[in-house]
């Protein structure tokens, strides 16, 4: 006896619960393979696509948005790459004093809160869940040969791959990891560090920075020869954070030489590994060791990848401790480097500071950057965070000026120097944007300047005169 009242309403249901699965499954198949089409690297490609489409959308529209503000606030503005691409946007002279504006309001605050962090900046964390939905589409299509072969043959970066494997089941990820040794045995590519390392939008425009870097190079080695005070008050006298200059300076100092020492002094290897932001900074340096450092983190990641496979096959695998493994970040010694120096240079603040004569100097100096002063250790100097306080002030005037003159009714006002905040401002909220050294351009305000600037004033044209005594 036939029952068509209890098919009648479940079979529609179950139909419809298929077709939505199938167009489901279609929907991931094609986005996986829009996302292989493009090339080295899928999910990088992903990543970065995200991140300046979020930087398009807030450089025309969502700058106003008040939740938008509230995570830029929170995170005390962008991050360095973040920052370098809208300081070199046409939207300049308008936007970044509001970004600015935003940087001071929230690191203000963590500076009146103990033990606070900035949150990180907006425009990465979007990155970063575009990054993920990415991985995810792929590792969702890897039953798909044609999906799967085009991760074996590289489409991906090594360190995604490296994420897709430890997420993958273990015949893929065996698969996934056996291909990228075969890979890393065989002859390098063209694209090697694009594949070792990740694609890194900003890579290109550091090594401007560097050249800067280099030059400061043998001026420090000759202060340094002569007396250790005389490098910290070279130092001290820059437009610059003396902390972020000491770390971008040692870490430029140990790239040009892992690329650039031969003989007896040459790097060992254990000294070579670098995460992926240096390797590509040391790939830009192209020195005769260039080739054989790289070669070097082939060799890191093939061991890696070995025993990662010799974890995960073995007899009681533990599929956690090996992602743990493969996933850790593994040691650069350029970000070593980096932190011995600030540990270092603020040692010697510190020191420097109970001298009364010198404290007095630095109060004329351009002093730490707000970066160091929420991130750098307990023990700075109480000194230099006065110092601090009193600059963000004045860059806080200066800022309140410059969206004040942006006011179309204020357009009978001359356009002062406080224009050129728009460039200055990095060096004292965060040293790092560029590269530890002064802005390169301070010397003349921004839009709608139809008067000379007025007469050297304030704290820019000090620090711009303590450089020109200094170079
Ligand atoms: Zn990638
Ligand atoms: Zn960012
Ligand atoms: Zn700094
Ligand atoms: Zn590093």
């Amino acid at each position: 006896m036939t029952r068509p009242y209890l098919s009648k309403p479940t079979r529609p249901w179950l139909t419809r619960s298929r077709a939505d699965h199938e167009e489901a499954r279609e929907r991931i198949l094609r986005d996986a393979a829009r996302l292989l089409r493009g090339g080295l690297c899928a999910v990088c490609r992903e990543r970065e696509e995200s991140e300046s489409r979020w930087l398009g959308y807030f450089i025309t529209e969502s700058h106003t948005d008040e939740g938008v503000r509230a995570r830029l606030v929170a995170a005390a503005g962008f991050c360095p790459p973040h920052t370098r691409h809208l300081l070199a946007d046409a939207s300049l002279p308008w936007l970044m004093p509001q970004v600015h504006d935003a940087a001071l309001t929230g690191g203000r605050r963590l500076l009146d809160q103990e033990r606070c962090r900035p949150a990180p900046c907006p425009a990465c964390v979007t990155g970063r869940a575009a990054e993920q939905r990415a991985l995810a589409t792929l590792l969702r299509a890897l039953d798909q040969p044609s999906i799967l072969q085009a991760v074996l043959e590289a489409a991906v970066c090594l360190p995604h791959t490296g994420a897709l494997a430890a997420q993958a089941d273990m015949a893929h990820a065996v698969q996934m990891t056996t291909a990228a040794r075969a890979h890393l045995d065989g002859p390098a590519p063209d694209y090697e560090v694009e594949w070792l390392a990740g694609s890194d939008p900003d890579a290109p425009h550091r090594p401007a920075w560097h050249t800067g870097l280099d030059a400061l190079l043998p001026t420090e080695t000759a202060h340094q020869r002569h007396s250790v005070l005389d490098r910290w008050d070279a130092d001290a006298a820059m437009a610059c954070c003396p902390l972020c200059l000491a770390q971008h300076r040692a870490t430029h100092r140990f790239l040009t030489w892992a690329t650039t020492a031969t003989g007896r002094g040459q790097p060992a290897r254990e000294e070579t590994g670098l995460c992926p932001p240096h390797l590509h900074d040391l790939a830009a340096l192209e020195g005769p060791n260039t080739t054989s450092v790289v070669q070097d983190n082939r060799d890191t990641w093939n061991r890696r990848l070995t025993r990662y496979q010799q974890l995960i096959t073995a007899h009681r695998p533990d599929r956690r401790a090996a992602n743990a493994y493969l996933l850790a970040i593994p040691r650069c010694n350029a970000c070593d480097t980096h932190v011995t120096a600030g540990h270092r240079q603020t040692a010697l603040l510190d020191a420097a500071l109970l001298d009364p004569t010198r404290a007095r100097t630095f109060e004329h100096a351009h002093g730490i950057c707000l970066h160091h002063a929420l991130t750098g250790p307990d023990t700075l100097a109480p000194h230099a965070y006065d110092i601090l306080t009193a600059r963000l002030a004045l860059l806080r005037w200066e800022v309140d000026e410059t969206l004040r003159k942006q006011d179309w009714h204020t357009r009978y006002e001359p356009r002062g120097n406080e224009t050129t905040v728009t460039v200055r401002a990095p060096t004292l909220l965060d040293g790092r944007v560029y590269a530890g050294l002064p802005a390169r351009d301070q010397g003349q305000p921004v839009a709608r300047v139809q008067e000379q600037a007025p007469d050297e004033q304030g704290f820019g044209s000090v620090c711009r005169r303590a450089m020109e005594q200094r170079h």
